[in-house]
């Protein structure tokens, strides 16, 4: 059974309210944390080898070191929760149930950083959780958590809910940053990256809902106590938001030394395949990134099992591999279409490119159409090719990481699943009334 830290107390009724989050030791790791300097926070969170839960996992404890200190400079903690990667939920579900672990993780965050007033930037489809999280801050500042002089040491720190209007690129850090100053949600050119000029210019750190919230049992248990949870570079726990055609779908705590095979299948975790069905590919880490067939999910190209953590679902790199993501576990059974589903991203995508930059405005358009001629059977053996071709052609070529979100996709489906593709061109009939899946399992 893996090892909880984030989400041990999520089964206690009312944990959501300051009262019984404190009864179970809530607030002490901040309490312990205010009479450290915030060099030793720092220095713990580096030891504990702590990565970016969002996504990209860069180890946190080296962002903070790169926030630039100019005298007389604000500077700003923002925390992005805009949980829009389809596929991943768990930041949700962290915010709705423990939204005084995320608050306290703020404030040893804040003091660490030097923010006075740091920021959460929620995504708007997330209508329901800006109120739980503003009574948790009003909660936290009634006991003397949040605000002036907390407990006495003189450090203020206030604490901001800003809503989303439901645009994914919001989740890009500087699109982020952007539309928190009242604009248009479009990345910006880096560098300046933000850890030098960020929220109005000012020094700032962006970091993921759950990154923010494991800063609470680092300085509980000490990082050199975390950094020996896990394995390798993977240390601590992560969450896992497992979807798709599985019998329990939910938010799960792994301490990453468990197999991809035991997460599937265990009846703690997905409790197997919906009905019986076999596996026939996932996607472990939100939708973009790429997807992997199931015999090379269970196992790596050398026969070793495939571990739940950031090395193992990336040996072998896009070849045969994959990426830990955000946590965004997508599970397809047999009955499956793998080019129905890439159509589906491609569509969502497209949609969601912010329009600034060529390759991604129109390439993902481009790939939306072809993947939908050919789902409706009227594509050619030459569309495959100049579908392959616009995916490189976008990949590292624009100003945001939605351009190899949207590219990723589809050159691991055409990779792994090209003869779907082909049945798709070759039975223009069968593909308007059936699915390959179906065709074939
Ligand atoms: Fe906008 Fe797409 Fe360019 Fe990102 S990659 S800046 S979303 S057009």
């Amino acid at each position: 059974m893996s090892k909880k830290l984030l989400l041990k107390d999520a089964h206690i009724e009312g944990i959501r309210y300051f009262e019984t989050y404190r009864k179970q030791g809530g607030y002490t790791a901040a309490e312990k944390a205010l009479k450290m300097t915030p060099d030793e926070i720092l220095e713990e969170v580096k030891v504990s080898g702590l990565r970016g839960r969002g996504g990209a996992g860069f180890p946190t404890g080296m962002k903070w070191s790169f926030l630039a200190k100019p005298e007389g400079v604000p500077r700003h903690l923002v925390v992005n929760a805009d949980e829009s990667e389809p596929g991943t939920f768990k930041d949700r579900y962290l915010m709705e149930f423990l939204p005084h672990l995320l608050i306290e993780g703020m404030l040893i965050s804040s003091y660490c950083l030097g923010s006075n007033v740091s920021y959460i930037y929620i995504r708007g489809e997330y209508s329901w959780i800006p109120d739980i999280l503003e009574e948790a801050i009003e909660e936290a500042k009634a006991a003397g958590f949040l605000g002036k002089n907390i407990l006495g040491t003189g450090f203020d720190c206030e604490i901001y809910v800003q809503r989303g209007g439901g645009a994914y690129i919001c989740g890009e850090e500087t699109a982020l940053l952007e539309s928190l100053e009242g604009k248009r949600g479009n990345p910006r050119l880096k560098p300046p990256f933000p850890a030098v000029k960020g929220l109005w210019e000012r020094p700032t750190v962006v970091n993921n809902v759950e990154s923010i919230a494991a800063i609470v049992p680092i300085i509980d248990i000490t990082g050199a106590e975390y950094a020996k949870i896990g394995v390798g570079r993977s240390t601590g726990t992560k969450l896992i938001s497992a979807c798709g055609n599985i019998n329990k779908p939910g938010v799960y705590e792994i301490d990453m030394t468990i197999t991809v095979e035991e997460f599937i299948y265990s009846d703690e975790y997905c409790g197997g395949i919906k009905d019986g069905k076999r596996l026939k590919a996932c996607i472990p880490g939100g939708s973009s990134v790429p997807i992997v067939p199931a015999n090379l999910l269970l196992r790596t190209v050398n026969g070793e099992p495939r571990y739940m953590n950031y090395e193992s679902l990336a040996d072998g790199g896009f070849a045969t591999g994959t990426m830990m993501g955000s946590g965004g576990f997508i599970v397809l059974d047999e009955d499956q279409c793998i080019v129905d589903h890439t159509m589906t991203l491609a569509r969502f995508y497209n949609h969601e490119s912010c329009g600034q930059c060529t390759p991604c405005r129109e390439g993902t358009g481009w790939m939306y159409k072809i993947l939908k001629k050919i789902e409706k059977g009227e594509g050619k053996m030459e569309d495959i090719d100049l579908l392959w071709d616009i995916q490189r052609k976008i990949e590292g070529n624009t100003i945001c990481p939605l351009g190899d979100a949207a590219a990723w996709p589809v050159a691991a489906a055409i990779r792994h699943f090209r003869d779907e593709f082909e049945w798709h061109v070759k039975n223009p009939e069968l593909s308007q009334t059936q699915n390959y899946g179906l065709a074939h399992y």
